[in-house]
């Protein structure tokens, strides 16, 4: 299906993308269909996804189980409010997320985006110290390259210097911020790695309701790995200074680093659990909010004891039951080692990236690969390159990588590796 020039112009002057100028706009292509790992231009060309539409994609597009599961829903109910009632495919989910993460984690909130997924945990967080009485933890503890979200709460813990502060400053609250954990592995390992915040927590865990953080990976603020040992000497400091610990796991979730989800690499359980991006495999916005049954109980004891958010498209039945199917698929499948082997791929054959004149760095971490450039690249250069051959890589600033659907073959990400490769080469 085509989409007539009117209309593609009708699109660069009314309607705003992610991130977008309506004065200036860049380049956008119109999509007719996906399927697999393709993505259907409606000019006729056909792209292999590297993005996996922002993480979600893991099964591939239009997927057979995943299209009977929302279809069977329409027929039953699209959507009912959740005040006061409840539904089998909330129920399911619920459940399945339960059992899915630690035993510790016992409470969920079906949120409608990862932005209101976060929301939501800065308010548990802030409820549990409001109702144990103590009324001066009513900060945060953030870190540099962090990204949480584009709503204001998020956005406050977000990165200081990309993550938009100063366009908003006077408006969003004032948190504390770390630097970023040192990229590496536990092999690079190193005691005073874990100074930075240790300071932090002891000049000011008096008025810190929370540390969030992204664990393992820090994904839109910089795609930047580190060690699991941060995550450990982390939580050790929470309980130390009676500060709550927030993993936000909306990008690393549903298996990406190559465990189901990454807290799981340095054994540590948090207190509060970010899911969203992939956990209905593209299909609807939805995510989840998790907590420990003290966390719930103690935000209970309080007065009326609500948790204090609801949005009217909570817990979606379409959303809820295709995030079931989406689940059921990827424990189903050999999820672990289709993004080992695609770990190891993305290993081989971006190294030879690393000799280019232009290239600072070369990293992969389960399905993610990420080459880092000296100089931010030029968008509305780059993406008309990238579908010329063939792709849809969406770099951003000095970052070009791919998170592709787990289901991609290696001839698929061959041609993802080559066309980096090829347009990275020349700058
Ligand atoms: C994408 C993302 C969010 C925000 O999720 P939305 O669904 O875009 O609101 C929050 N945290 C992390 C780590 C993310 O990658």
């Amino acid at each position: 299906m085509t989409i007539s020039q009117d209309d593609l112009a009708f699109d660069r002057q009314h309607i705003w993308h992610p991130y977008t100028n309506l004065t200036q706009p860049g380049p956008v292509f119109g999509v007719s269909s996906a399927e697999g790992v393709y993505i259907h231009l409606a000019d006729g060309r056909r792209l292999v996804d590297g993005m996996a539409s922002w993480w979600s994609v893991i099964h591939g597009y239009n997927h057979p189980y995943l299209n009977a599961a929302i279809q069977s829903q329409v027929t039953q109910m699209s959507h009912v409010m959740f005040g006061g009632l409840t539904h089998q495919p909330a129920i399911d989910l619920s459940k399945q997320l339960l059992d899915m993460t630690d035993e510790a984690l016992d409470a969920v909130f079906l949120a409608d985006s990862g932005s209101v997924a976060v929301e939501v945990a800065l308010k548990m967080a802030l409820q549990y110290w409001v109702a144990k009485g103590i009324s001066h933890k009513k900060q945060f503890i953030a870190f540099r390259h962090a990204y949480h979200g584009d709503t204001f709460g998020a956005m406050s813990v977000c990165d200081p210097v990309n993550g938009m502060h100063s366009m908003f400053s006077g408006f969003l609250p004032q948190h504390h911020f770390v630097d970023a954990p040192p990229a590496g592995d536990d092999d690079n390992w190193q005691a005073s790695h874990i100074e930075p915040l240790r300071q932090t927590l002891e000049q000011n865990h008096q008025n810190t309701a929370a540390v969030i953080i992204e664990p393992l990976v820090q994904g839109a603020g910089g795609m930047r790995f580190y060690a699991a040992e941060y995550l450990r000497q982390l939580h050790q400091l929470c309980q130390q200074f009676d500060v709550l610990l927030i993993f936000d796991e909306i990008a690393t979730g549903f298996g990406r680093t190559g465990e189901m989800f990454a807290y799981q690499s340095a054994m540590v359980v948090p207190d509060i659990l970010c899911v969203g991006k992939a956990i209905t495999g593209g299909y609807m916005s939805l995510a989840a909010t998790l907590t420990t049954r003290k966390i719930a109980d103690i935000i209970g004891s309080f007065e009326g004891g609500n948790l204090m958010h609801g949005p009217t498209f909570m817990a979606n039945p379409l959303s809820c039951r295709v995030a079931v199917a989406s689940l059921e698929l990827l424990l189903r499948s050999n999820w672990q080692q289709k993004v080992k082997s695609i770990a190891e791929q993305l290993t081989a054959e971006l190294a030879e990236c690393r000799q280019y004149q232009g290239v600072v760095d070369v990293r992969v971490k389960g399905a993610i690969g990420v080459v880092e450039l000296i100089k931010p690249v030029n968008m509305h250069k780059i993406q008309p390159q990238f579908v010329d051959l063939g792709v849809w890589i969406r770099p951003f600033g000095r970052l070009v990588y791919i998170m592709p659907p787990y289901i991609i073959e290696p001839p698929q990400l061959t041609l993802l590796c080559d066309a980096i490769k090829t347009v990275t080469k020349q700058l």
